[in-house]
């Protein structure tokens, strides 16, 4: 499968709306973050993992022409945001667009999109979703790929990672990995993972906490991603060792057998 981070950064994005810190400012381009996302190329079926506020310029950014169904990690507004953007593949397929998300996702879903969600569109330029629930730990197949759904602690909040087979597990807005899901993801070829800045977060996982995850997965690449304007791309890759590296925007992989190559 391969896949591409359209974006690696918290809810606020880098930059921030009227910031000037000095990772704002930066001109590297791995210090400019959107909203967390990735998009799965699997044989001739794309997923999309949240729909992120950015979506239109993320999408146009990775030349994406298609979408076969989309998973939700949870409903917080960087993650859904940008499913009415989703309406073009709609129009383009004449389908609805499945939406696969915990049962309290599909129903949030379900209210803050609820002209999305109708047996038949009010109007054939609206997007049209055909809900799904998944629940915890459900072994499952969408447009051709098999994943099973990983319960995370995010605050008080349960939200869902995905393990696709033994190559890619997404793991974020978390602030806590159960000895459970590691044991599941334990040797993975790939663990994307969150890490959001090194102060102690409610919700999310330090890069320190990040680290002593990644540390118990044994992934053969740890890439981590929400990150926040606290952290700046190279400063924290520094302090990494070789198989835990940092997330950018655009960075694409490709990951089989066991094997993982980097594409950009
Ligand atoms: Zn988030
Ligand atoms: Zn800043
Ligand atoms: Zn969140």
């Amino acid at each position: 499968m391969r896949v591409t981070f359209l974006g690696t950064g918290t809810s606020h994005g880098i930059p921030m709306i009227g910031c000037d810190c000095a990772v704002c400012r930066s001109d590297n381009p791995r210090n400019q973050r959107l909203r967390p996302s990735v998009y799965i190329e699997n044989g001739s079926q794309c997923l999309l993992v949240d729909a992120t506020p950015d979506f239109r310029a993320q999408a146009l950014r990775a030349n994406i022409r298609q979408v076969d169904a989309v998973l939700i990690t949870h409903t917080h507004a960087d993650h859904v945001l940008g499913l009415d953007d989703l309406r073009v593949f709609c129009q383009r397929t004449g389908r609805k667009l499945p939406i696969h998300g915990s049962p309290h996702s599909i129903e949030t879903i379900q209210q803050m999109f609820a002209y999305a969600c109708t047996e038949t569109p009010a109007w054939p330029g609206l997007p049209s979703f055909e809900l799904h629930t998944l629940q915890p730990d459900q072994q499952c197949e969408v447009a051709g790929t098999a994943f099973r759904v990983l319960p995370l602690l995010h605050g008080r909040m349960t939200v869902y990672g995905f393990l696709f087979g033994r190559d890619l597990a997404y793991v974020t807005d978390c602030n806590v990995v159960s000895a459970d899901v590691v044991e599941s993801i334990r040797g993975v070829t790939v663990l994307v993972l969150d890490a959001l800045r090194h102060r102690p977060h409610p919700t999310h996982l330090t890069i320190d906490q990040a680290r002593d995850v990644a540390g118990q997965v044994g992934a053969k690449l740890t890439l981590f991603t929400h990150l926040c304007h606290e952290a700046e791309h190279e400063a924290v890759e520094k302090e990494l060792p070789p198989q835990v590296r940092v997330a950018y925007d655009g960075m694409q992989i490709e990951v089989a057998n066991g094997e993982v190559r980097q594409l950009a």
